[in-house]
């Protein structure tokens, strides 16, 4: 029996979700089972998915299932508490050295996901008196951290390091502290920040970089991330990133100076307010983080593989392991998208507010756990979309 208190709320929900309707933007949650080598079962259909993050497919990966599992019996399923009362369990030390090494800073901390650490990194920095200069195309998590840091946002367009020197120039004077944010590797696009120009821009202006490398990390730079593949160390003082894509599970970091670190500790709303990560998480990211050291085919098939497809298709060659189609109008992109999962391949199409009007595309991103053979069925398929208008539409 459910219970329902008379109210406006019901309405006003439908009002709003027949708002969504109305111009095509009501989303679903679909049901969809993962299993290894990408395969996915979404809709009825079985799949094999060209559209996740998990890049190395260690998400399926056995020794990081058996960690979880091993870390799970040995601690339980659930942290119990925020890591400052109780949730701090020892696996996490482990994997915050790990990363700090990884990313070659001093230390690093874990927080709850990718979403919380932007949103509680940013306003334990910088408020009202300061300044924060972000490219017009990052990630919607950090737009979070933006609107609750209360700061000036100027916004540069994208990798423009000249349009940001020119707001610098400007501004800069201004306002008292100044950050700029920037995605590593941008998610929509697959292209790669300039990090080493706009670290320099930053060192000439007293602003400190941060750089969320979600995409980056156990993709390009050896699997270091976009910092090393830019070859911007020393000149980035922030190195965000998230345990959920590459490293196949879930979680949020930062990696930064020691100082830095320990003022998340008290600072960061977003780490000081809610429950610690399962021990199982941590335990999974560890072992990850673990195996892309070990293994540097592993991390360099993911690119390996998106170059093979591109340049079956005649598109431009990849940096990163993501490929955009840009197609345009919204319905020929889900119309495509549509196509390739008949054909077996699960691609989503992104759409507005996602991407900006226009751009509706397929994105395609390729992990190391693809098979060869999936991605030459796959070209086959995309092919078969017609690709003369799919990349006249995409130059
Ligand atoms: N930053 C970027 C660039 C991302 O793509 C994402 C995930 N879509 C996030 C942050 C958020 O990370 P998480 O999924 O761990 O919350």
């Amino acid at each position: 029996m459910t219970h329902k208190p008379t109210s406006s709320l019901d309405a006003f929900a439908n009002a709003k979700l027949k708002a969504l309707e109305a111009t095509n933007r009501r989303r679903e949650l679909t049901s969809a089972a993962r299993g290894p080598a990408m395969a996915l079962t979404a809709g009825g259909r079985d799949m094999i998915s060209f559209t996740d993050n998990d890049y190395l497919g260690l998400s399926t990966h056995p020794a990081v299932v058996a960690a979880a599992v091993e870390a799970t019996q040995r601690y339980g399923a659930g942290s119990g508490a925020s890591r400052l009362v109780t949730g701090n369990h020892p696996l996490y030390a482990e994997l915050e050295a790990k990363i700090a090494d990884f990313k070659g800073m001093e230390a690093a901390i874990v927080f709850g996901s990718g979403y919380l650490a932007n949103s509680g990194i940013i306003p334990a920095l910088v408020g009202k008196s300061d300044v924060i200069l972000a490219d017009e195309l990052i990630h919607t998590s950090i737009h979070a951290g933006l609107k609750l840091s209360g700061a000036t946002v100027r916004f540069f367009r994208h990798n423009d390091v000249a349009h940001a020197a020119e707001i610098l120039d400007a501004e800069r004077s201004r306002f008292d502290r100044a950050l700029m944010v920037v995605d590593g590797v941008y998610s929509m696009d697959g292209d790669i920040a300039p990090l080493k120009a706009l670290g320099e821009l930053c060192a000439s202006h007293d602003v400190w970089l941060m750089s969320d490398d979600a995409h980056g990390l156990g993709t390009i730079g050896a699997g270091r991330g976009a910092v090393a593949a830019m070859g911007a160390e020393g000149l980035v003082h922030l190195q965000m990133g998230t345990l959920s894509k590459a490293i196949g599970g879930y979680g949020g970091y930062l990696a930064a100076s020691r100082v830095v670190i320990d003022l998340m500790k008290t600072r960061a709303r977003s780490l000081v307010y809610t429950t610690g990560l399962p021990p199982g998480t941590v335990a999974a990211a560890l072992k990850a983080l673990e195996l892309i050291e070990a293994d540097a085919e592993m991390v360099a098939r993911p690119v390996m593989l998106a170059r093979r497809f591109t340049e079956a298709l005649g598109l431009p060659a990849p940096e990163t392991p993501i490929v955009p189609l840009v197609i345009g109008a919204e319905a020929d992109a889900m119309a495509a998208s549509a196509a390739l999962a008949e054909a077996g391949y699960k691609v989503t199409a992104f759409r507005p507010p996602t991407v900006p009007e226009g751009t509706s595309r397929l994105r395609f991103c390729f992990s190391a756990s693809h098979r060869d053979e999936d991605v030459t069925g796959l070209i086959a398929a995309v092919r078969a979309l017609g690709l003369s208008a799919l990349t006249k539409a995409a130059e």
